[in-house]
C-alpha cells in the first residue's frame, strides 16, 4: 500500500527509484562461554573469509564509481583482515578465555583501539582506530548474520534512506546512482541539505519515519520542489511524479537560457548573483549557472575531505586554482568554520552540550591559531591571482574581529618581507550570522570592507531554534520581522558607512525572500549554484519602483512570517509576476 510521508523540501527535483537503505543494524550480542573452542576459532575464520571477500567488492566497486583514492580506506581495512597479529590476537581470546567469537572480537577490537588512540604524537596510527572500529563491525556483522550498508558500492539507481545524513555521507554518493535521499531528521539549511543542492540531488528531510516505513528495495518517491516521500507509489503515482519531475526539468531548461546574461531588474538596476561552493569540484556548476562571482567558498570541506589538516600548499593550490578559474571575477573565500555540524575525524576536540553555540568557527581558530595561520597564508599567497575576499566566520565581537584581522595583517607582513607576492585586490570581510554582530553592524562596518549575512545561522540564533532540528523546525522563521529587522540594520549599516552588503545563506535563493532583500537594497545575493539562475529569472521580472515599500511593511507593519509570506505572494500576484 502506498504511503505518504510529510517531510521538509531540502533540494529541488524528484527521484523515482527503489530505497537504499543506509541505516546500521543492531549489532548487540550476549557474550557466552564456549565448549568446543576450535569450532568457534573455525567459525570466526570463515566469518573472516567472507568479509574479506565482501570488502573486496566494496572496494573494487568504489574504485570504478568514486574513484582509487575513494576506494583506498577499504586496502586498509582488507589489511586488517588479513593481519595475524589482529585475527590471531581474536582467535587466542577464543581459546584462551573460551568465550565466543562476538565477545573475543569485541574485546580484542577494543584493545586495539585504545593503543592506537593513545598514540598521540603519531597521527598515522592514531586514524588506525577508525578502521579498526569499521573492520570489526563488519566482521560482528557476518557473526551475527546481518547485513552493513555499503554506500560506495552502490551500482544501480536508487534512493538512498537514513536516519540523518552527515556532510562526509553525503559527500559520498555517488550522483550517477544516488537519485535522491530522504531522512528521518534535518532542515533545510543542514549542511547534507546544502551539499544536495549543489550535487543537484532532490532531498526530502525530516519526516521522521521514513527508516521504519520503508524497506530495502520498496519503490520511493523522493519529491524535493514538496516535501513529500511516498513509499510503494501506485502506478497512477509514478506517472504523475514522473511528469512533475520532467515539467521541473523544462523550467530548468527555460532558466538556462539566462546563463550568460547579467543580473539585472526589470528597471535594469544591476546586482551580483554569485554561487556558494565546499570544494574546487563545485566549479562546474558555478560556471553552467552562469554565476557572477563566489560569494562564499566553505573551506571546511577540503579540511573533511582530507585524511589530516590540509597544508599551507595543498590549502594554497586549492584556493588559486578557484581563483583563476573565476578568471576576475571576486572569489570569496571564508577561513575554516568547523564545529556545529561539522566534525573532522582527525581533530579529537572535546565534546560540547551545545557545539552550535560552544568553540566553533573563528573561536576554534583563535584557540588554534597554528591551524589558522596556515589558512590565512594560504589564501594571502593565493591572492595574487585574482581578486579575493577573506572572510571571517561567526564573528561576535569587535575583539574576535580585530585578533582576527591583526593576525591577518601580520601574516601578510611576513610573506611581504619573504619576497613572496601579495596580491593587491584583497577585501577583508565578515559573516554576519550572530545576532549580536548584526545589532552592532554600523561599528563593523567601520572595521570591514564588506559583510555578508548568513541566515542559516543567523535565524537559528535569532530565533534559538536549531537549523538541523525538524522538531523546531516551525521555529525556524526566515520570514519573521525580527529576523528581516536585522536583516535590514545590517545592510543600512554597511551602507551607511560606504561598505557593500551580500548574503551567502540559503535565504538568498528563496523566492519570498528575495523581493524583501531587494527591496532592502542588499548587493549580492550567494547561493548553491541551482538556484543562480532561477533568482536571476525572478530578478528580470521585478521592478524595484513597485516593490519599495515592500521592507518597511515586511518588517515593521507585518507580526508574523506567514504575513510576510502573504505580502509577497499578494504583491508578486499583483504584479503579474508568477515564478
Ligand atoms: C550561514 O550560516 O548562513 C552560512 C552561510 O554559513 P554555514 O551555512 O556554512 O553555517
Ligand atoms: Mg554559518
Amino acid at each position: 500500500m502506498s504511503k505518504t510521508l510529510k517531510g521538509i523540501a531540502a533540494s529541488d527535483g524528484i527521484a523515482v527509484a527503489p530505497a537504499y537503505l543506509l541505516v546500521e543494524p543492531d549489532l548487540s550480542f550476549s557474550k557466552t562461554s564456549v565448549s568446543d573452542v576450535d569450532a568457534e576459532v573455525a567459525r570466526f575464520k570463515k566469518v573472516v573469509e567472507e568479509s574479506t571477500k565482501e570488502l573486496e567488492k566494496v572496494r573494487d566497486k568504489a574504485k570504478e564509481s568514486l574513484g582509487a583514492e575513494e576506494a583506498q580506506v577499504f586496502d586498509a581495512h582488507l589489511l586488517f583482515l588479513s593481519d595475524p597479529e589482529f585475527t590471531g590476537a581474536i582467535e587466542t581470546e577464543i581459546k584462551d578465555q573460551k568465550v565466543n567469537a562476538e565477545a573475543a572480537l569485541d574485546e580484542t577490537a577494543q584493545k586495539f583501539i585504545t593503543i592506537f588512540e593513545g598514540m598521540t604524537d603519531n597521527a598515522y596510527m592514531q586514524e588506525r582506530a577508525a578502521d579498526v572500529r569499521d573492520v570489526s563491525k563488519r566482521i560482528m556483522a557476518h557473526l551475527l548474520g546481518k547485513k552493513l550498508p555499503d554506500p560506495a558500492a552502490i551500482d544501480h539507481e536508487v534512493v538512498v534512506v537514513a536516519y540523518d545524513l552527515t556532510p562526509s555521507d553525503t559527500a559520498q554518493l555517488n550522483k550517477k546512482y544516488v537519485k535522491g535521499f530522504v531522512t528521518d531528521i534535518g532542515g533545510r539549511t543542514a549542511h547534507s541539505a546544502i551539499m544536495a543542492r549543489s550535487l543537484e540531488i532532490p532531498a526530502v528531510v525530516g519526516t521522521e519515519s521514513i527508516t521504519k516505513d520503508v524497506k530495502d528495495g520498496d519503490m520511493l518517491i523522493a519529491d524535493g520542489l514538496d516535501g513529500d516521500a511516498i513509499v510503494n507509489p501506485t502506478d497512477a503515482q509514478v506517472e504523475e511524479y514522473t511528469k512533475k519531475g520532467e515539467a521541473f526539468a523544462k523550467q530548468k531548461e527555460e532558466w538556462k537560457k539566462l546563463k550568460n546574461e547579467p543580473s539585472v531588474t526589470a528597471d535594469n538596476k544591476k546586482f551580483i548573483i554569485a554561487a556558494n561552493i565546499g570544494t574546487p569540484n563545485d566549479m562546474k556548476g558555478v560556471k553552467e549557472n552562469g554565476a557572477e562571482a563566489i560569494g562564499l567558498y566553505r573551506t571546511e570541506f577540503l579540511y573533511m575531505n582530507s585524511k589530516d589538516f590540509p597544508s599551507e600548499e595543498a590549502q594554497f593550490d586549492a584556493y588559486k586554482e578557484v581563483i583563476k578559474d573565476m578568471d576576475g571575477k571576486q572569489t570569496i573565500i571564508r577561513t575554516c568554520d568547523i564545529g556545529g555540524d561539522k566534525h573532522l575525524d582527525y581533530w579529537d576536540l572535546p565534546e560540547e552540550m551545545n557545539p552550535f553555540l560552544g568553540v566553533r568557527a573563528i573561536r576554534l581558530s583563535m584557540q588554534y591559531k597554528d591551524i589558522f595561520i596556515t589558512q590565512l597564508r594560504a589564501l594571502l599567497r593565493a591572492s595574487a591571482y585574482g581578486p579575493l575576499g577573506i572572510m571571517f566566520p561567526m564573528i561576535g565581537t569587535l575583539a574576535e574581529l580585530r585578533e582576527a584581522k591583526q593576525i591577518l595583517a601580520e601574516e601578510k607582513d611576513k610573506l611581504v618581507k619573504e619576497g613572496v607576492k601579495v596580491g593587491d585586490d584583497l577585501q577583508v570581510g565578515m559573516m554576519i550570522e550572530v545576532p549580536a554582530a548584526a545589532v552592532l553592524a554600523d561599528q563593523f562596518a567601520k572595521e570591514v570592507d564588506f559583510f555578508s549575512i548568513g541566515t542559516n545561522d543567523l535565524i537559528q540564533y535569532t530565533m534559538a531554534a536549531d537549523r538541523g532540528n525538524d522538531n523546531v523546525s516551525y521555529l525556524y522563521q526566515p520570514y519573521n520581522p525580527s529576523v528581516l529587522r536585522l536583516i535590514k540594520h545590517t545592510i543600512d549599516g554597511a551602507h551607511e558607512n560606504g561598505i557593500w552588503c551580500g548574503m551567502c545563506g540559503e535565504a538568498a535563493g528563496d523566492d519570498i525572500m528575495f523581493p524583501i532583500l531587494l527591496s532592502m537594497g542588499l548587493d549580492e545575493y550567494s547561493m548553491s549554484a541551482t538556484s543562480i539562475l532561477r533568482i536571476r529569472s525572478l530578478m528580470k521580472k521585478i521592478n524595484t519602483e513597485d516593490i519599495k515599500e515592500l521592507a518597511n511593511k515586511a518588517c515593521f507593519v507585518s507580526e508574523t512570517a506567514d504575513e510576510n509570506k502573504k505580502l509577497v505572494e499578494e504583491t508578486m500576484k499583483k504584479l503579474n509576476i508568477n515564478d
